[in-house]
């Protein structure tokens, strides 16, 4: 039986059964980091021995991915012992185009025998209107053209499967999945979708904004909880501090 999850924005189907090895490519972002879990949990769950190929590709817009990518596999790994195998191939210095690396690194594991299929973690746009994208005042990655409108969901080139299990199912959905699953805001603290060289959110270029568009009402229970969860004593002073200020205690009095 494959991987099945019943969503609001459809139902996302994986074949992992049928392959002995995967190749994925594991950005440092929230969507690839989900599509590992979901993966390695059935992997781990229906007892199989398939081996995952991982590999991330830093370039000049998002040379800290290779460290969150190490996070999410370790975080992966450690939840689920499946085989994964990761590796890191960086363009940061030779400035080498980054699918062109996947892709020769697809097809020399193809040949080794190592893998029959690549799964690709890549989602649709944002599908609600109430999306609004501001442009931000300095220059930004624009999305992805290969995300617009009705992506394939199954490819086959040569020998090679191809699924997008996210093709169709924007931020949002995979936010319904990270719940589901109950590791969002794990997710969000080791994962970057900034594409600042300086900022770990910068809040404005496109990847933030879908982002934080996706991810919302999580956002906001995460700063409910921070503002919540402040040590019993800093409460009690900041509490004893107000009280101080509007009632006059007798020292008050007698000082007056
Ligand atoms: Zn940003």
């Amino acid at each position: 039986m494959p991987l099945t999850l019943k969503i609001s924005q459809g139902t996302i189907d994986i074949p992992i059964e049928k392959y002995k090895g995967i190749a994925l490519a594991v950005s440092g972002g929230i969507d690839s980091a989900t599509l590992l879990y979901i993966m390695s949990e059935y992997i781990h769950e229906n007892n199989l021995n398939t081996q995952i190929y991982a590999l991330t590709v830093p370039n000049k817009t998002d040379s800290a991915s290779g460290y969150h990518a190490q996070l999410v596999i370790e975080f992966v790994k450690r939840k689920f012992p499946v085989y994964i195998h990761h590796t890191i191939k960086s363009t940061i210095f030779d400035g080498g185009n980054k699918n062109a690396v996947i892709e020769k690194w697809v097809k020399e594991l193809l040949l080794a025998d190592k893998i029959q299929c690549e799964m690709n973690g890549v989602t649709a746009n944002p599908k609600d209107p109430s999306f609004k994208f501001v442009q931000p005042k300095n220059p930004y990655v624009k999305p992805l053209i290969a995300r617009e409108g009705k992506p394939k969901k199954y490819k086959r080139i040569g020998e090679l499967d191809l699924h997008f299990p996210f093709a169709n199912i924007d931020k949002q959905g995979i936010s319904e999945i990270t719940e589901l699953k109950n590791i969002t805001t794990k997710l969000l603290l080791i994962t970057k979708s900034c594409t600042s060289p300086v900022y770990y959110h910068c809040g404005e270029c496109w990847w933030c904004q879908e982002r934080t568009w996706g991810f919302d009402i999580k956002y906001q229970q995460i700063q409910n909880r921070q503002e919540k969860t402040l040590p019993k004593t800093t409460q009690q002073k900041l509490h004893e501090k107000k009280m101080k200020l509007t009632k006059p205690t007798k020292d008050n009095i007698l000082k007056i």
